[in-house]
């Protein structure tokens, strides 16, 4: 079985130390942001900063498919506001091709809010309208939708809505998804049993298909079951528990994926990703 597991990394300093941070805590995948993730407008990335991305990804061994890019947290593809649209539509382009720059294959990203300014249907067919502009402008790059806790009026917290914008997308061979194991179980996917887990993840591959599992984020809950508030806490720690993420390692549904960490205390990460290793049979 073939696991990358990793943890969002530090680009500090620039991207090409993203791999590096990876491999200084013995991850097999990571996710970064390629620019600052609370500004609109960055830097274009220097060929300099390119090059030693490219360079240290192999002196490191990682491969596109073990690395997933996190779009910023400013970006509302489903934005009611035409203003504020074209804003996250130019910002997720400008997002989708660093990662062509980069010579990476996925972009994870937020689907978007409908701000209680339009429908839940019209919000989705936004957000795959901006999906679809960004593909046609770049290739190469999967746009990949995360699954939400469904905080406010955030949509992708049912598998029917990211299945919804799926339908919508033009080309489907470069839409993909990534499930957060904690905002899955804030809104309302339980995984704690055996029967439960087995339960969401037929559920899954019912509505979406697990064919467009791209990543996963590996996230054990501060919040209940149900309680669509997203605070992710470190494995074994929250309301989820260890026992779901054996069960994951030891699935193959989930093998040759990206699985990144977003557990609030890095200093636990090697640790963490020990703990997963080791789940491995
Ligand atoms: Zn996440
Ligand atoms: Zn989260």
């Amino acid at each position: 079985m073939t696991k990358f597991i990793g943890a969002h990394v530090s680009a500090a300093g620039g991207v090409e130390n993203a791999p590096l941070n990876a491999k200084g805590i013995g991850a097999t995948a990571f996710a970064l942001f390629t620019k600052n993730q609370r500004q609109w407008v960055a830097n274009p990335l220097t060929e300099e900063s390119i090059t030693a991305f490219r360079k240290n990804c192999k002196v490191a061994d990682y491969t596109p498919d073990q690395v997933l890019p996190h779009d910023s947290y400013l970006i509302n593809l489903g934005n009611p506001d035409p203003t504020g649209l074209e804003k996250s539509r130019a910002a997720f382009l400008d997002e989708m091709r660093r990662c062509e720059q980069l010579g990476l294959n996925r972009l994870n990203f937020h689907p978007g809010s409908h701000l209680k300014k339009t429908s839940q249907d019209r919000c989705l067919r936004t957000i795959a309208d901006s999906v679809n502009l960004a593909l046609d402008q770049t290739s190469g790059v999967t746009a990949v939708i995360e699954n939400t806790a469904g905080q406010g009026s955030n949509l992708g917290h049912t598998f029917e809505q990211i299945a919804a914008i799926i339908e919508q997308v033009e080309d489907q061979s470069r839409i993909g998804v990534c499930i957060d194991t904690c905002h899955a179980f804030t809104s309302g996917y339980d995984l704690r049993s055996r029967e439960e887990f087995e339960k969401t993840f037929r559920q899954f591959e019912e509505v979406i298909g697990i064919k467009y599992l791209k990543g996963m984020h590996l996230n054990d809950s501060k919040k209940e079951l149900g309680s669509r508030v997203d605070r992710h806490h470190s494995l074994g720690e929250g309301f989820i528990g260890v026992e779901p993420f054996r069960w994951i390692m030891a699935d193959p549904r989930f093998d040759g994926i990206p699985l990144i960490l977003e557990t609030p205390d890095d200093s636990r990460w090697a640790e963490e990703i020990n703990l997963l290793q080791s789940f491995i049979i």
